[in-house]
């Protein structure tokens, strides 16, 4: 499964993906149960390619349906489609569920593990042990909190000098070169947040219960088993986790600290508060030189200079319209990749803001995309995705690996871009680990008040993040940072994964600055595996050594601090 998939897509304006109907699913899939009991090992496996298809074509429908809400969290037909979406996961989980069973009931497991290889199996074995019918009710009423959530999020209610924006659209003023502008563009962002605080506790305190309650009901002591579960981690464990949050203390916090220190001088001020963090240079971050349109049109010289493979792979998305990158008011915030296999195209969803970030999130989710459109013919659909620690190995290595064309988008900031690229980088494994460790607390004690949730992160900043210092911004004081992390609400443990690809990362853009050549073809054979292995395989298939291995995260550091030039 070496080339790019033969789908030859429609354009996104075309491009439908009808809703299936519950009851016809149900029949279908209890037509091909039936079937499972008597089949041979060949008729197992065309079980499992029609199986295939119906998977293919619901996941698309589910995609579309979350992506419209994204677009426009105000449009009330995309809200409907959506909620109904919601309404029928579950049971669409539980179909699924059921097909797997048998799968792995069947007498033919050895044939067809040795034909699929043996990771679908122990992602099944996985995913078993995460559904009962008796909280189907529990996840609908899960997704209708997220989707509260997120709704709220995209609020256009913060309130900036003569404007009101979205949270969007205030993050460029938050990292702004002036620090007054940028202090006052964090009480704006903040008092949204403290307006909204009652809503924000309460929906997380529903959310964390239900979690609880679905994890009392399936058997486990509290939701952190299930939530490791749910995250299908085959390959490592709490302990695992444990002990990397341990090296990132002892080796990534001192060095932060040393960066922050030089920060603090680089800026020129007495103290680096929490408006200053972001920003890593006197005269601002480096900015793009244009919008949206501009990145795509940079992106596609970009990716030609580096590969053909990756030029191909970008065009296609770009003038088949699986592009949207500009910041509309009513759209939901954040970034994110989405996939529809009935047509092998993934999706980019950004929201641009004439920052660095457009260029970094562009390149992120591209390499998402680039994995999942290689991935598209991949014999089942587990394999389409990798699990997430490994999916974004593709997304922040590429973003290294495109180092060289940052002149593309920053000119002569390009060098500057880098610097600050590596730093935020760096800076980024002790917060990502630090909201790892946060959701061990809270789901370690449901029972927790919303102010007990935020002393809690106000305990794990103490630790990770020691030099934070709020100023004079209320929400923050209490301990609220945390309410703006997305994926607390939505995607629970869904965020050591950042940082332990992070730290596969890091070891491409060694490699990359040794051989480039080696370094990215190793990155496309990497994205062409897709899923078909658990994270540490994978990572060192691509001859990475896996971030669980003692002394892993000290290596990175001395290439990071040499770079730096630092001791
Ligand atoms: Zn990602």
């Amino acid at each position: 499964m070496s080339s790019l998939p033969n789908f030859a897509p429609p354009h996104f304006d075309s491009f439908e993906a009808p809703r299936p109907e519950l009851e016809s699913l149900k029949s279908q899939f209890a037509a091909l149960q039936e079937k499972i009991g008597q089949a041979s090992a060949d008729e197992c496996q065309a079980l499992i390619g029609e199986w295939e298809s119906l998977r293919r074509s619901i996941e698309s429908w589910q995609a579309l349906a979350s992506l419209r809400f994204h677009q426009d969290t105000t449009n009330e037909e995309y809200k409907k489609e959506r909620e109904i979406s919601d309404e029928m996961a579950p049971h669409i989980t539980e179909l699924n569920i059921n097909l797997k069973r048998s799968f792995l009931d069947s007498t033919h497991r050895a044939a067809l593990t040795e034909h699929y290889g043996q990771h679908a199996f122990d992602l099944w074995e996985c995913d078993i042990t995460t559904f009962e019918p008796v909280i189907r009710d529990d996840l609908v009423e899960q997704s209708k909190l997220v989707a509260q959530y997120v709704e709220l999020l995209a609020k256009r209610d913060v309130a900036f000098r003569d404007d009101t924006l979205n949270l969007s659209g205030i993050l460029k003023y938050v990292t702004d070169a002036d620090r007054n502008t940028r202090h006052e563009a964090e009480q704006a962002r903040w008092d949204f947040f403290s307006r909204h605080s009652e809503e924000l506790d309460s929906l997380y305190s529903d959310l964390v219960q239900l979690r609880h309650k679905m994890a009392k009901k399936l058997g486990y002591k509290n939701f952190i088993e299930l939530g490791y579960k749910l995250m299908q981690r085959v390959d490592y464990n709490q302990e695992d986790v444990e002990i990397f949050r341990q090296e990132i203390r002892d080796v990534v916090v001192p060095l932060a600290l040393q960066i922050r220190e030089l920060q603090k001088e680089t800026l020129q001020v007495d103290e680096l508060m929490f408006w200053d963090e972001d920003v890593h240079s006197i005269e601002g971050n480096p900015a793009p030189k244009g919008d949206a349109l501009w990145l795509i049109e940079q992106g596609k010289t970009m990716f030609e200079r580096m590969h053909s493979e990756l030029h191909q792979f970008f065009v296609t998305m770009a003038d088949g319209g699986y592009l949207d990158l500009e910041n509309r008011s009513t759209k939901a915030g954040g970034g994110f990749c989405t996939s529809f296999p009935t047509v092998g195209m993934p999706f980019i969803f950004t929201n641009s803001n004439e920052t660095a970030h457009d260029v970094e999130v562009l390149v992120h989710e591209a390499g998402h995309a680039f994995q999942n459109r290689n991935s598209q013919t991949k014999s089942l659909s587990d394999y389409v995705w990798p699990t997430f620690e490994s999916a974004e190995i593709h997304s922040m290595s590429l973003e290294f690996l495109t180092w060289p064309h940052m002149e593309l988008f920053f000119g002569d900031d390009a060098e500057k871009f880098r610097r600050y690229h590596l730093i935020k980088s760096l800076l980024f494994l002790p917060y990502g680990v630090a909201v790892d460790h946060f959701q061990h607390m809270i789901y370690d004690k449901p029972e927790a008040t919303p102010q007990e949730r935020h002393d809690m992160w106000l305990t794990i900043q103490k630790m990770y993040l020691p030099w934070r210092n709020h100023g004079d911004i209320p929400h923050l004081q209490k301990g609220g940072r945390w309410q703006l992390q997305r994926h607390i609400y939505g995607m629970p443990f869904y965020y050591i994964d950042y940082t332990l690809a992070q730290t596969c990362a890091f070891q491409f853009w060694v490699k990359s600055r040794e051989n480039m050549t080696e370094a990215l073809e190793s990155y496309i054979q990497l994205c062409k595996r897709g899923g078909e292995a658990p994270f540490q395989t994978l990572a060192t298939s691509a001859g990475l050594e896996s971030p669980f291995k003692k002394g892993c995260l000290k290596e990175v550091v001395n290439h990071i601090k040499a770079y730096l030039e630092l001791n």
